[in-house]
């Protein structure tokens, strides 16, 4: 149960009725709000005078979901925004990993042609085998922090694990967790105290219902600046790397108040299917897409088979644009 109580009232009398009924605690700017388990579906009686608002669930999908707020979040990246009106389908690209000053330059000037704003490249990759490369570390996040000075980019990369949370944190402009990390509860709270834009990738054998149970433990930390992204589920087949789920995506825009942005990229595993897949992905009026690009693929260090070239990726992004004028929308 989420529950309102109004703001004229003192923290720590709100905290005491909070401790008394087991429940989270977030103060916001109008209101304070406590938030119990999906089983609680009465009121408190120590409440029943006070309480200005108070919604009952059947899940413990509460802040994330419509039926608390019927809206979708907006989310604020620099001066632009996605969610909100919904009228902005944001292009998130860049290569799988940041790998030399060089290549992740050629990104940036790819980029700044093209007018995208958000840069995404990994520092600390996980990787399914230990023998592979892992990124640069730091000295990435440093190459990407010179990058975001000199072309003006807002820099989205991954914080894969609590060695280097801090790190990634100071440096990023939007937090990505990925898919093997978004069961990671001391991330998922690191990246709620942030305060900054966070990017929740979807595991691939996650269930809708625990993925946005994920996006409410980030926004039960005060953040609510919280944008899906779906990348793909494990399932029988094995001829692409992964299943996209566009039924899970039509499932979160129908119940799930936070933007979605879809990764063709992981999901496809191959450079032949992305344009497709993006196109698609346009035509079903998501939040944003996350592509995977690189200035020479076949020397890439991690993902080299489905990155598009930039000849592809410019030919691909061109085609998106009848796609989102035809359904009222604008990339950004
Ligand atoms: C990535 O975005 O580069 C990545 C590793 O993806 P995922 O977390 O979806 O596997
Ligand atoms: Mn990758």
């Amino acid at each position: 149960m989420i529950i309102h109580l109004p703001k004229n009232m003192s923290c720590t009398q709100v905290q005491e009725l909070a401790n008394n009924i087991g429940a989270l605690c977030l103060e916001q700017a109008e209101q304070f709000v406590l938030i119990t388990n999906h089983m609680t579906k009465q009121l408190p009686t120590d409440l029943k005078d006070i309480a200005l608002q108070h919604w009952i669930f059947d899940s413990d999908m509460q802040l994330s979901s419509r039926q608390y707020l019927a809206e979708t979040h907006r989310i604020t990246l620099g001066d632009i925004y996605i969610g909100g009106d919904r009228k902005n389908q944001l292009m998130i690209a860049g290569p799988c990993a940041v790998e030399s000053r060089e290549q992740i330059e050629q990104s940036c000037q790819m980029l700044q042609q093209q007018g995208i704003r958000v840069l995404r490249a990994g520092c600390y990759k996980p990787r399914t085998s230990p023998y592979t490369f892992r990124g640069l570390g730091e000295d990435g996040l440093k190459l990407l922090a010179e990058m975001r000075d000199k072309y003006g980019v807002l820099i989205a990369t991954e914080m894969r694990d609590a060695t280097h949370a801090d790190k990634v944190i100071e440096y990023a402009d939007i937090i990505q967790i990925g898919a093997k990390s978004m069961y990671d509860h001391g991330l998922l709270a690191a990246a709620g105290k942030s305060g900054k834009p966070v990017i929740l990738k979807r595991g691939f054998g996650t269930t809708l219902q625990e993925f946005v149970n994920c996006a409410d433990f980030i926004m039960s930390c005060g953040n609510d600046q919280v944008i899906l992204c779906e990348r793909g589920i494990r399932s029988f087949e094995t001829n692409t790397r992964f299943t996209l789920d566009l039924c899970g995506v039509a499932w979160l825009k129908e119940h799930c108040n936070l933007p979605i942005i879809i990764d063709p990229s992981h999901a496809m595993g191959y450079a032949y299917g992305i344009g497709d897949l993006a196109r698609a992905c346009t035509a079903m009026g998501v939040d944003g897409l996350l592509i995977e690009t690189h200035p020479n693929p076949t020397c890439a260090q991690s993902d080299s088979a489905q990155q598009l070239d930039h000849q592809q990726f410019v030919h691909m992004y061109a085609s998106l644009q009848p796609i989102a004028n035809a359904i009222g929308k604008k990339l950004v």
